[in-house]
């Protein structure tokens, strides 16, 4: 097989030069990391989910009219997505305080909080991605006002419509991170939702049990990891090509 052109490794992971100009074929590895990196470990075949997941859920946003970069998936662990210049930011939605909100702002988990929240933070390992301000993030040209306006819109949609789907499943959308690109079709510009949405950056909890089906998992050392997230696939109504059958659509759970 010919070998291709790598453009980014990250974490969870890698990017290789598209078989089209303007496309990139976006690689699931297996590897998972926490807390800041400082905790890592290869957990097989959390990244043929995570494909899955985020092929699923980028679709259904697609549907509604929120733009992606998703454009089809390749197989088990890879995708063709849209070559797009990402925004320097992660975008956190926050529906019940957990993890980082509740431990800095001393908000018991599980609490709801009175409106969806949106945070946003640097990307960039070196600082630890460290949590900055609208003023930030227009003074210093990460994003224009209207590309925030644009993020933010958007956002707002995603939060709304992930979190029915999810209801509809049963689970809780507690939190969650997404990352937006600029994706230029001739002189024309236009933020689009890139990246992933998985259990690896949501906060998904059982609608009744409250068990945790994401990546606190991992992060917590309760183990289960791949259960959860198998679990999380079979409510959507998906399963890895190794599982039976095709894509049903969300089960409804009562
Ligand atoms: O840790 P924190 O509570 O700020 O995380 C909020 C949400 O963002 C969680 O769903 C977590 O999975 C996600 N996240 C992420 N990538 C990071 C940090 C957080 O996907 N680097």
């Amino acid at each position: 097989m010919k070998r291709r052109r790598m453009i980014y490794e990250g974490k969870g992971k890698i990017l290789y030069e598209g078989p089209e100009p303007g496309t990139l074929v976006q690689y699931f590895k297996d590897d998972t990391s926490a807390l800041d990196n400082a905790k890592k470990a290869v957990i097989e075949g959390k990244g043929v989910l995570n494909n899955r997941i985020s092929e699923y859920l980028m679709t259904q946003l697609n549907l509604i009219g929120v733009p992606t970069h998703f454009m089809r998936r390749l197989n088990m662990r890879e995708q063709l997505v849209k070559e797009v210049e990402i925004v320097p930011l992660e975008v956190k939605v926050r529906n019940v305080a957990a993890g980082s909100l509740s431990k800095r702002l001393g908000i018991e988990e599980g609490t709801p909080l009175p409106r969806s929240i949106i945070e946003y933070y640097y990307k960039n390992d070196a600082l630890h991605d460290p949590w900055v301000s609208e003023e930030h993030i227009t003074a210093f040209g990460w994003a224009s006002p209207q590309d925030l306006d644009d993020i933010v819109n958007l956002t707002i949609r995603i939060n709304d419509f992930l979190s029915g789907l999810f209801l509809g499943a049963g689970i809780k959308l507690v939190d969650f991170k997404v990352e937006f690109g600029r994706l230029w079709e001739n002189d024309y510009m236009r933020i689009v939702l890139a990246d992933e949405i998985s259990p690896d950056c949501c906060r998904l909890w059982d609608v009744t049990t409250s068990e945790k089906l994401d990546k606190d998992r991992f992060r917590r050392d309760l183990g289960g990891l791949m259960e959860a997230y198998s679990e999380v696939a079979r409510r959507l109504g998906i399963l890895p090509e190794s599982g039976q059958g095709e894509a049903k659509g969300p089960m409804l759970v009562k």
